[in-house]
């Protein structure tokens, strides 16, 4: 494990799981995610992400791609296309077998995945919202389908890929003949992914266009075992690096009817959340199934010879398949917090307890007064240099507090204020989000001390 990943954001104690309503409404009001295509009534599990929100999914990505490819010299990343080939669907089986069951309240006409409905409705066939009799069960494929080419009749059809991985497969042997790469070696990328989700919702939780991040890790038969275990466990401790409650992560063994028939194991890391314990990420034990099923559907032949003993062979595959919006969404989740009136803050506060690296907006800064001059014109300088090193927004209006408080609602680490003994001996206030403590620096130290603190320890 890496001293990053070792490095971990202070708990704040046992607070009740926040409720989705809070985030939904926070992120339309302060402009992290907006209902796609809204004025026409929006698209069910489709959304678009705002200012903030563009901010913060940044700098989850880079964080992921910097902890996955960046520092680890066996990894390398790319960035495939959504439409592929419409055999790779063929081959990868979603065509045939990437389907839901789903039945339907005949009374409320309410519908639900049969995965997902509790066992003693779907015993008694009954609606677990009315009570009504639930229809029969129907597949629906989740495949998104469009088509190729112009001319009528001559159109192909293919898919708008289902999951992003497939890519990686397709790129193997690329990336293994240009980067020079030997296995064991990995392969990362982070894209978006389309499926007709039968019942999308919980607001970014399960939506029909969304991102995914894959590793996919080579590696001989034999050594199976240790890159699973490893890359399970770096895994994990990745996703406790990022939250602060740590007791709402978990590390979940599939029961032997949830593999594939391909799996000896597999692993979901958890989250908790008012919607309980869900998915944020799979470890999977894929063996050599993708590349086979490649190979015998293309005609193409991707094993791999070792370049010392010769052996050839089809690399097995340890894959890592997580969500950039689920990450999104629980960060959200676990950073939101209400405190109440305090000694600090006499009309309580709404505050995003986010880690500073990832936070949309790092540093805010604020004249005391919007009247005086010398204070705006100060502080805008101030402002002018800090935005060419990190996110900063200038903010006058309102008072001193009430500016706090808008910046603590969207995570803002650092607060710099200009107040009149700034004009007498260039120190500004700094206070932090967190414990709104507040110390004194002149104007100079600024950038480094804030850098030193949004930016994860790269030493
Ligand atoms: P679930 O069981 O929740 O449907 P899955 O097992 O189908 O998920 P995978 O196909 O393994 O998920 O996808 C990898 C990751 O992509 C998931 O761990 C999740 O973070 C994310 N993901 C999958 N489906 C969605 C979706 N509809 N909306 C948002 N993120 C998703």
């Amino acid at each position: 494990m890496t001293q990053t990943e070792d490095k971990t954001i202070s708990s704040t104690g046992d607070t009740p799981l926040v409720p989705m309503e809070k985030i939904v409404s926070l992120s339309k009001r302060r402009g992290f995610v907006f209902p796609n295509s809204e004025i026409y009534g929006g698209v069910s599990g489709i959304y678009d992400f705002g200012p903030l929100g563009v901010e913060l999914r940044n700098n989850i990505r880079r964080y992921w791609w910097w902890s996955m490819v960046q520092i680890n010299d066996n990894v390398v990343g790319i960035e495939g296309n959504i439409i592929t080939h419409p055999r790779v669907w063929e081959a990868s089986g979603h065509v045939e077998n990437f389907v839901d069951q789903l039945v339907e309240c005949k009374n409320c006409k309410r519908r639900f995945r049969i995965d997902q409905l509790p066992a003693e409705n779907l015993e008694q066939n009954k609606c677990p919202v009315c009570g009504g009799e639930l229809s029969e069960p129907r597949l629906f494929n989740l495949m998104m389908e469009t088509y190729i080419g112009v001319v009528e009749g001559e159109r192909v059809k293919t898919y708008l890929r289902g999951e992003a991985c497939q890519n990686i497969y397709l790129d193997y042997e690329n990336v293994l003949k240009s980067s020079r790469m030997q296995i064991p070696f990995g392969i990362c990328q982070i894209g978006k992914a389309f499926r007709n989700e039968v019942t999308p919702g919980n607001f970014l939780f399960r939506q029909r266009e969304f991102e995914q991040w894959d590793l996919q890790f080579f590696v001989h038969p034999s050594e199976m075992e240790k890159w699973f275990d490893y890359w399970k466990e770096r895994r994990f401790e990745w996703y406790k690096s990022i939250i602060n409650h740590k007791d709402r992560l978990r590390l979940r063994p599939h029961d032997p009817d949830e593999l594939a028939h391909y799996a000896k194991k597999a692993f979901d890391i958890e989250y908790r959340t008012v919607l309980g314990w869900q998915e944020w990420e799979g470890i999977h034990w894929r063996q050599d199934w993708d590349l086979s099923r490649h190979s015998l559907y293309s005609g193409h032949d991707l094993s791999y010879t070792d370049p010392e003993t010769k052996e050839r062979y089809i690399p097995w595959i340890v894959e890592t398949s997580g969500g950039v919006d689920r990450t999104f969404l629980n960060l959200l989740l676990d950073a939101y917090e209400e405190e109440p009136p305090s000694g600090k803050d006499k009309e309580g506060r709404t505050v995003l307890r986010l880690h500073p690296w990832f936070a949309p907006v790092k540093v805010a800064v604020l004249p005391l007064q919007k009247n005086k001059e010398e204070l705006v014109t100060t502080a805008q300088d101030i402002h002018n240099r800090l935005k060419r090193l990190m996110v900063s927004q200038y903010d006058d209006v309102a008072n001193i507090g009430r500016r706090y408080r808008r910046q603590d609602e969207i995570g803002t680490p650092f607060c710099v204020t200009v107040d009149f003994q700034t004009l007498e001996d260039q120190t500004v206030t700094v206070r932090e989000r967190d414990g709104m403590s507040q110390i004194r620096l002149q104007i100079n130290e600024l950038p480094a001390y804030l850098l030193e603190r949004v930016t994860w320890n790269y030493s």
